[in-house]
């Protein structure tokens, strides 16, 4: 249909773009997150493409009830002109020119209906990702976890693309919160997520488990190479936040759901905290073993 002569055509063009462009920007994307930064950029564009979407629809809106009053003092004038005795003449013109109109005010209202739903539509997505959103440190949440977790077992199964788990848990937070203060503990949280998710993989997925709890999933990682991950960023969570950090480490197998592969690497972690915290412990399948001492082998 030719919409050269319709007002609203560009702002349609535009909501489309935006629209596309967002839906596009979120298919896209690597599978995993780079955690705080992409969280926070989905949920701007998704404000962004809302706020676009309501000015456009008060642009139709506007253009539709200019069009209603163009048709209404065309017909004004029209009965003004019948008093000069051409009145069939006259009302003939009128009927040909409401025929005339009648495509694009349906069209136009079509295009404002459709402009609400796509508002709709955005206004779902954005908080489809607020909910999967820890809103403390920007990073995924259980429920985000959860979804990833999902996808990552699915892989597993059917193209058996392999992955690791990691549970890190801050050693003695309790104590920071009890010296510093609640507020403080919060940006030691921040921090750590920044941290992490500056560390990790593209293609890795992070979240905040619990409190003061931080799973990262890695895939395409075995024990070994996860353990090296594992390692380096314990020490450097370290030497730069001034606090220590134990993880407990797993890796999926076939038989593997959500609650065995985490018992996996909660046992792991629960032998690093007894060990003596600030370590990673993994557990091959059988036993949980210190990163630093094994060459890891699933079995
Ligand atoms: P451990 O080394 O055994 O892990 O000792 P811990 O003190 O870290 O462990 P514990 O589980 O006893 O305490 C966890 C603390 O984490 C309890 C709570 O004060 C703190 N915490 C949990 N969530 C938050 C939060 O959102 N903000 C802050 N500031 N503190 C939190
Ligand atoms: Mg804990
Ligand atoms: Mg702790």
């Amino acid at each position: 249909m030719d919409l050269s002569g319709f007002h609203i055509s560009w702002p349609l063009a535009l909501a489309a773009v935006a629209t596309i462009g967002y839906l596009l920007g979120r298919k896209n994307r690597p599978d995993a997150n780079d955690a705080v930064r992409r969280s926070l950029l989905e949920l701007k564009r998704a404000q962004s493409v809302a706020l676009e979407l309501e000015k456009i629809t008060l642009t139709v809106r506007k253009s539709l009830s200019q069009h209603h009053s163009s048709v209404n003092k065309f017909k004004e004038r029209v009965n003004r002109m019948s008093d000069l005795h051409q009145e069939i003449a006259w009302k003939e013109l009128c009927r040909e020119a409401d025929e005339i109109l009648k495509p694009t005010l349906q069209l136009a209202a079509q295009i404002a209906g459709a402009y609400d739903e796509i508002r709709q539509q955005s206004a779902k997505l954005m908080s489809f990702t607020e909910a999967r959103t820890d809103s403390l440190t920007g990073i995924k949440n259980r429920r985000g976890l959860d979804d990833a977790l999902h996808a990552q077992i699915t892989l597993l199964a059917r193209y058996e693309i392999p992955f690791a788990a990691a549970i890190f848990d801050i050693d003695k937070f309790k104590q920071v919160n009890d010296l510093h203060g609640h507020l403080h503990g919060d940006r030691v949280l921040q921090n750590l997520a920044k941290l992490m998710a500056e560390n990790i993989r593209e293609t890795d997925i992070l979240a905040r488990y619990g409190g003061e709890e931080f799973v990262v999933l890695m895939p395409e990682t075995d024990l070994a190479g996860a353990g090296i991950f594992c390692e380096r960023l314990r020490e450097k969570v370290q030497q730069e936040l001034k606090i220590t950090i134990s993880g407990g480490l797993a890796a999926a197998s076939f038989e593997d759901n959500r609650e065995s592969l985490f018992a996996r690497a909660d046992a792991a972690l629960y032998e690093a905290k007894t060990a003596g915290r600030n370590r990673i412990y993994a557990h091959t399948g059988k036993e949980s073993v210190p990163v630093e001492q094994e060459s890891l082998q699933y079995s």
